[in-house]
């Protein structure tokens, strides 16, 4: 009887470990990559097609300035190749990630964008100009061809084909906007820098970088003044979080109020459409071209 344990034990062993192995032999058929925030998974998944799974590690429809990863996010992370992020003081939670799985490669994106410094920071919303954009899209497209080489072909022309669409988009910036009324906009938070620098307009802001900043009464009234003096006939809301002074600021003046997409994420509503990224730009510019007009 002992023998016939013993024998039973030995099949028993051999079995679980053979079913272990198949476990972990077992590979992922597709590449896993994770990328910050909205807009960099919006290009990361034009690029990656159905050669990889994508995922947004921000929930869409949240803020993502000063956004902070849960224990049970991180952990998630552990299991990706690729993790892409935008750097620029953006997405600097980040770090914390990097330090705390060994799993995925890390690759900063905005390599090669000449930033545009306020201070001792850097402001991080080059993906709103379509010029900054195709850096990014480049960026994206050679850090996928690095994780997965044997699709390189397949994301380079999914790659040529985004880049095509920035192009294009970049002209009607360019066409569109140089020869408006007025160069000034109003908008809530400085978001646009990159759009003013590239496209020769120039943003005012009611805050700073982040919109988690209140607006103070003295720039409140500034802009009110800017707006009577220059005849400034619309202002420029953010879908995402319909900041309160805008609105204010309207009713005092008479300024209409247009939406002007930061892009950081998506609201409901536009998710509900079935909005993309480029989508949202062309938007931008229609909204653009009608205030400067
Ligand atoms: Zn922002």
């Amino acid at each position: 009887m002992k023998k016939f344990i013993s024998i039973f034990l030995a099949i028993l062993i051999v079995f679980s470990l053979t079913s272990c192995n198949t476990k972990i032999s077992k590979k992922p058929s597709k590449l896993a990559v994770y990328a910050t925030f909205y807009p960099l998974y919006d290009l990361t998944k034009k690029i990656a097609g159905d050669k990889a799974t994508v995922q947004n590690i921000i929930p869409p429809g949240v803020e993502p300035h000063d956004w902070e990863p849960t224990t049970k996010q991180i952990a998630d992370i552990e299991g990706a190749s690729l993790v892409v992020y935008l750097g620029l003081g953006m997405d600097s939670w980040i770090s914390k990630v990097e330090s705390s799985v060994s799993g995925p490669k890390f690759v900063n994106v905005s390599n090669g964008i000449d930033a545009i410094k306020v201070g001792n920071a850097v402001n991080p919303h080059v993906w709103l100009s379509p010029k900054e954009a195709q850096i990014l899209a480049k960026n994206i497209k050679d850090a996928l061809v690095n994780a997965d080489n044997k699709n390189a072909k397949y994301y380079e022309d999914n790659y040529n084909t985004l880049l095509n669409t920035l192009k294009q988009l970049d002209s009607e910036y360019t066409e569109r906007l140089k020869n408006t009324k007025t160069k000034t906009f109003i908008v809530y938070h400085s978001a646009f820098d990159y759009v003013a620098r590239d496209y020769g307009l120039n943003q005012v802001s009611i805050v700073g970088m982040s919109e988690e900043a209140e607006a103070s009464p003295a720039k409140v009234a500034e802009v009110i003044q800017l707006i009577k003096k220059e005849n400034i006939k619309y202002i420029f809301t953010e879908p995402l979080t319909s900041p309160k002074p805008i609105q204010s600021i309207a009713s005092e003046t008479g300024a209409k109020v247009l939406p002007l997409n930061t892009i950081e994420g998506l609201t409901k509503d536009e998710m509900k459409k079935g909005y993309d990224y480029i989508k949202l730009l062309q938007q931008n510019l229609d909204n653009l071209q009608k205030a400067l007009n």
